[in-house]
């Protein structure tokens, strides 16, 4: 089975037709061949198959759950002004040129703190962002598995800094992720 590029950890769900780079389900923005909303719509095409195929009932919640989100533009919005804020370099410590000025994978290096497929409502907060080096591993540690290592992060200050804006932000249901729990209790040290 082939692994996603950016997590490293789901399967590939769909391969970028240009790049050849292969994607998980969360990772499919990252792409360069398509539109986002054709990824989407071909993802629901593809779900609704697979769960006609399984149990019709299933349908409908499925169909929510890979709906375009209605901020597809504050998403693209977010990713153009966050590059404006890298520096080129990563920023976890290894000092590895970031893709901040390449117009093809800038994305990749505008790492979410807190994922935005968990954490809709500050998916695109202009604070949610840390810079990462796509090749070479920097962007894919930046997960619930691997958060072990953040306090090891050059710019771990930083991260902290934005878990406590970000926080109050956060709906009862996103503070009830294992993600959450998590990182809460890197901050307090518990
Ligand atoms: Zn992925
Ligand atoms: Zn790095």
């Amino acid at each position: 089975m082939r692994f996603c590029e950016v997590c490293q950890k789901n399967p590939v769900w769909g391969t970028d037709k240009l790049t050849k780079i292969g994607y998980c389900k969360n990772h499919q923005y990252l792409r360069t061949d398509v539109s986002k909303e054709t990824i989407l719509q071909k993802a629901l095409k593809k779900q609704k198959a697979n769960a006609l195929k399984k149990d019709s009932g299933k349908v409908r919640s499925i169909a929510i759950e890979v709906k375009p989100p209605k901020d597809y533009q504050a998403l693209e919005n977010w990713f153009k002004n966050t590059r404006k804020k890298l520096t080129g370099r990563c920023q976890c410590g290894c000092n590895k040129p970031s893709s901040k000025f390449d117009d093809r994978y800038y994305k990749h290096s505008c790492s979410h703190v807190f994922p935005k497929a968990k954490f809709a409502s500050v998916a695109t907060h202009p604070r949610n962002f840390v810079e990462r080096a796509f090749w070479g591993g920097c962007h894919s540690v930046m997960d619930d598995t691997s958060m072990g290592r953040w306090m090891g992060f050059a710019d771990w200050e930083n991260i902290k800094e934005i878990f406590h804006e970000l926080a109050p932000l956060l709906t009862d249901e996103e503070r009830a992720t294992k993600f959450y729990s998590h990182f809460e209790r890197l901050i307090y040290g518990r």
